[in-house]
């Protein structure tokens, strides 16, 4: 019939292999798992591969279905930057320094050289963070992509960071949007404006906190009106 792979005349070697090899697979997940024989190092670092990889499984779904992330992909192609899947990829991250010392969290960055998006596999407590983060991002994408932002201005990044808070869903904004709520509360500002202050500080241009504060509030007005893409229509 055709269980011909169990044919004795092929020998045992090739059903030993993969039943050890599948052994030995059990075996190091247990390890990882319970963390007994291996050293904390490497299981931190079978962890961080376990969390990259439901990143990226994340990632292909909201780039398939998100009505947000789809949105944003289609206004960069119509602006005339592509955005290859592979460009947005999920990966370990360090905590950022920050002005006057100091280090902070993030969830994500973006690469202007390269045209990428970084993910922090680690850093993930919902789909919806991922979300958020990928829409983050590529409204800094956009930006370059229309503006030519220069990162090292903290004017330019200041304004960026303002409309990429504001309409990512990091401050829930797009909720309201999607309701067709342009009137926004008091809380969603501060969110926006702390928020920036804190990625401005991280520009290793910046100074100080207090710099990064001075130059958000400078360009807030402005920057918060823009709400490029979302009110234009096609
Ligand atoms: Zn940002």
């Amino acid at each position: 019939m055709s269980d011909s792979s169990s044919s004795p005349s092929q020998g045992s070697s090739n059903s030993d292999d993969s039943s050890n090899s599948a052994f030995e697979r059990w075996r190091r997940r247990v390890m990882f798992v319970t963390g007994i024989g291996v050293t904390e190092e490497e299981r931190r670092a079978d962890l961080q591969q376990v969390k990259n990889r439901r990143c990226e499984n994340m990632k292909k779904d909201l780039m398939d279905n998100s009505p947000l992330v789809i949105f944003l992909l289609k206004h960069l192609r119509l602006s005339g930057c592509q955005v290859p899947e592979s460009n947005i990829f999920c990966a370990t991250c360090e905590d950022l320094p920050v002005a006057g010392g100091g280090t902070t969290a993030h969830s994500g960055g973006y690469i202007p050289q390269v045209g990428a998006i970084k993910l922090c596999g680690g850093h993930f407590f919902s789909k919806q963070h991922v979300e958020s983060t990928i829409a983050h991002e590529l409204i800094h994408m956009y930006d370059q992509c229309k503006f030519k932002v220069d990162w090292s201005n903290l004017r330019h990044q200041a304004c960026s960071e303002i409309r990429a808070n504001s309409l990512s869903g990091d401050c829930r904004y797009t909720r309201e949007l999607r309701r067709g709520i342009t009137s926004f509360s008091k809380q969603h500002q501060a969110c926006v404006r702390r928020r920036a202050i804190v990625s401005v500080s991280a520009n290793p241009a910046c100074p100080d906190e207090a710099t990064a504060e001075r130059v958000v509030n400078e360009v807030f007005e402005s920057c918060f009106q823009d709400t490029r893409p979302f009110d234009e229509v096609y």
